[in-house]
Parts: C-alpha cells; structure tokens; sequence
C-alpha cells in the first residue's frame, strides 16, 4: 500500500488494522498478510488499488553520462540508456558526469528515500586512479577523516593497488558510506591528488560483475529484499 501512495508504512498497517483493507473479498487484519499484485483484487476503504509494477536495475554508467532525466544542453544522460524501459525511473542518488560504475535505477520512491537518507549508512566502494604517488601518512589520513569545507569525513576503508611506473598513477580503493558532492574527488585532491579516473565498483553488497559499460540488469527479488 505504501508503495502504491496510498499511505505511509505506519498509516497504511494503521488502515488493515482498522480493518479498511479487503483483499479478494475479505477484510485481512493481519500484517505483513501476502498479496499477489497481479492476481488478488486489494480493495481499500471501497476503492481498487492500482498497483504500478516496480523496477529495479542495476547500470553500470559510463563515463560523461549525466545522472538527471533530461539534460537542456543535449549531453547524454542515463535515461538514453532506458529507452525501451517504458515505466518513468529515475537513479538513486548520483555519480559525477566523469565517474563511471554503479548506479541503481528504479521507480520505487520508497526504497530511493530509504538508500538515500542520510542516516542508512550504505557503504559504496570506488576505485580511484590519482596522479602520483600516495604515500601512507595520507592513505591512514583518507580513512581516518578529511577536513573537507562541508566538514571532516567519516571513516573510511582505504585499499592501496599500487603504483604503475608507466602511467604515474596510484590506483587505491575508498569505501565510505556517506553520499556527499563529489566526496572521493574531495578527499583526493585535498591531498593534491588529482584524480585520473573513478569508478564506484561496489553499492552494499552489490557489484558490477557481468554488467558491461552502458549496460544493465535487473536486481532480483532477493537483491530487492537485502537492499530494504
Ligand atoms: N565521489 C565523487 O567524487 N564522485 C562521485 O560521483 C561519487 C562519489
């Protein structure tokens, strides 16, 4: 029910208690009573439910893709990527026109508001490729907090892959579970690293594994379910 905008989760267990909920003809009062969407008629206070089946994908963005629904200046966007997705998605929460990787889409508000709430502490793990070499005292100061202008950040899980004498490059790992503009970059470049590449390669427990650069699958029902 609270899916469909009938109500908050509360009201709406409020709503089959009081017992405003028929399902196939009888009034349930039991929660967490399991409905088929597609088969069993949910009646709410005398008025049919229209239940909009939910979607859930998993894109792997590439980089310069803008993350909105439309762009004014004719850039690509992620939506160009879910053209014959007829039902209107959208992305939980966003990555940077230059960062790569991960991006769950979905028309599921609810679960957008959960993922995105300041207070559900989903960890997300990017891969960052800087110029130059990172040395320890920096890589202990990235998972210990940066004093960023919007505030220290969080702790955070810092994995160093080595340098490429080739390339000049430090690739290393961050895993944070805030969600802030930009973040990685900022914790980067405090140090005056200036970031080659970056690729969120990990959302909870999910990855990119099978998923190529532009494409996208659908999260299972079990995906769904972890990620509530
Ligand atoms: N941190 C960034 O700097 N950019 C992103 O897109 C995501 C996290």
């Amino acid at each position: 029910m609270s899916n469909c905008g009938v109500a908050s989760r509360r009201a709406s267990e409020q709503m089959i208690l009081d017992g405003r909920v028929r399902v196939n003809g009888a009034v349930i009062r039991e929660l967490g009573t399991k409905v088929d969407p597609d088969k069993d008629s949910i009646i709410v206070d005398g008025k049919r439910l229209e239940v909009q089946p939910k979607h859930y994908y998993l894109f792997n963005k590439p980089k310069g893709v803008i993350t909105t629904s439309s762009d004014d200046q004719g850039r690509a966007t992620v939506m160009d990527y879910f053209k014959k997705e007829t039902d209107r998605i959208y992305a939980v929460g966003r990555l940077d026109q230059n960062t790569e990787g991960l991006l769950i889409m979905t028309n599921d508000g609810e679960l957008a508001n959960i993922l995105m709430h300041p207070s559900c502490l989903v960890d997300k793990t990017y891969e960052a490729k800087v110029k130059g070499h990172i040395v320890n005292s920096v890589l202990q100061k990235l998972a210990d907090g940066v004093e960023l202008a919007d505030g220290i950040t969080a702790p955070a899980d810092v994995c160093y892959n080595g340098y490429d004498n080739q390339t000049g490059l430090t690739s290393v790992e961050i895993t944070i579970h805030e969600g802030r503009n930009r973040q990685v970059r900022r914790m980067l470049e405090f140090f005056g690293h200036q970031v080659h590449s970056l690729r969120r390669v990990q959302y909870a427990f999910l990855t990119l594994s099978g998923v190529k650069r532009g494409a996208y699958r659908s999260l299972t029902r079990e995906e769904v379910a972890e990620l509530y």
